[in-house]
């Protein structure tokens, strides 16, 4: 069975010329059903109202539409929402930030992840599996449902106003290690007849994989997030890993390469503040030095503590005073608010406690064993 949400415009004309439609009218097709799926979040063919009634037969005969299933739905007192899907070996996160003027959906792209940065939750469960793209874009169609339907709005949102107005991929997994599910995930968020945002107000952010940089200024550039973290080699090689494969100087490269595709004419640097580690007088200043390489702005991130790691937040002066250095050097520099961190909704924090408890309802085999020692000791710090 074909799961339609697998699909992009071109490949679901390909799908319903293999089912036996005319190829004159495979792309209306493709776009109808695209809509259905994707404005109006349908669920079923039968709802499929503008398509033929033989056709919707011989669709539910090859394909299915396979949603994600939640298994948590929390919501914080700022506002800020997450879910928890079950992704049968494992679980992974949504959260949707609503500000005044936007709804960010951040979404994850793997279950757990193989980079190991030193200060991450997610890369402290080990990595579990790569999710597909309609996992991928099943996180926001099932967000745009849920919100659309507390706003009472079934079906297309009246005026086209969207619940989400932007989307960053800055949740679980790093997506540039999963380009063959992303790209095609990243092709519905932008296509008109699908999520129809711009490219502006969707975000890749990566820790540096440089070949794949270039590979998604190729394929579908968006705007880019770039997790530096640290102002050196030596530092970042600790911090994150990936970076004695792609160290700082090529990384800048790729990024001035970027920028000749992208749709923003800057790169955002993540900048996580660590207490006594990366957030000295001394590193602002060879920050500066990077960030005079590549167009770009800076976002400095405090540290969300979570169980064991083995980091502190910078106290609140001290960022303070790193963004003012920046700043005054002329760096564009924000800091991060903190959004969710009451329901561990906060960036580093998603997953890994929950997972235990999802164990134990409905049986989730972690597939590797760091996975299980991670909700092992979840489940004694929870009890
Ligand atoms: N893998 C990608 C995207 C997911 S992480 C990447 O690394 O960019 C999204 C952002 O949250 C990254 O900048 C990441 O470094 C940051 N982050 C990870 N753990 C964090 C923590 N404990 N506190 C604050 N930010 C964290
Ligand atoms: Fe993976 Fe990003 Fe976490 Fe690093 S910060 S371990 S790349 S999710």
């Amino acid at each position: 069975m074909q799961n339609l949400l697998e699909l992009t415009a071109p490949t679901l004309a390909k799908f319903f010329e293999h089912i036996g439609e005319k190829p004159a009218s495979v792309k209306m097709r493709a776009k109808q059903t695209l809509k259905w799926l994707h404005q109006s979040q349908v669920g079923d063919f039968s709802e499929m109202t503008d398509i033929a009634k033989t056709t919707r037969e011989t669709l539910a005969r090859h394909a299915e539409i396979r949603d994600l299933n939640a298994i948590k739905d929390s919501t914080a007192s700022d506002g800020t929402r997450k879910w928890l899907f079950d992704v049968g070996t494992s679980a992974v996160d949504a959260v949707f930030i609503p500000e005044d003027d936007r709804g960010t959906l951040c979404i994850s792209s793997q279950a757990g992840c193989a980079l190991d940065c030193a200060f991450c939750s997610t890369g402290k469960q080990g990595f579990n599996r790569n999710l597909s793209t309609a996992e991928i874009i099943g996180q926001l169609r099932y967000a745009n449902r849920a919100l659309k339907a507390d706003q009472g709005i079934v079906g297309r949102t009246p005026d086209g106003v969207q619940p989400i107005t932007n989307v960053v991929m800055m949740g679980m997994g790093e997506p540039l290690a999963n380009v063959d599910a992303v790209i095609p995930a990243l092709e519905l968020m932008l296509d008109d007849n699908a999520y129809g945002l711009s490219r502006r107000r969707v975000t890749v952010s990566t820790s540096g994989m440089v070949p794949q940089i270039d590979e998604l200024s190729q394929r579908c550039p968006v705007a880019l997030a770039v997790s530096l973290h640290a102002p050196n080699d030596a530092l970042r090689d600790v911090l994150v890993p990936i970076n004695k494969r792609y160290p700082i100087k090529e990384l800048l490269a790729a990024c001035n390469r970027y920028l000749a595709h992208a749709p923003r004419d800057f790169i955002t640097f993540e900048y996580v503040m660590l207490d006594g580690v990366n957030d000295q007088p001394e590193h602002a200043d060879q920050l500066i030095k990077i960030a005079r390489q590549v167009p770009s702005k800076l976002n400095l991130i405090p540290f969300n503590p979570f169980p064991n790691s083995e980091f502190n937040k910078s106290p609140r002066e001290r960022i303070l005073a790193f963004q003012r250095r920046l700043s005054d050097a002329g760096i564009v520099t924000t800091i991060r608010k903190t959004r969710g961190d009451a329901i561990d909704a906060a960036c580093g924090q998603l997953a890994g406690q929950i997972k235990d408890r999802t164990r134990r309802t409905i049986a989730i085999k972690p597939a590797r064993a760091s996975i299980d020692a991670t909700s092992a000791q979840a489940t004694n710090r929870s009890e």
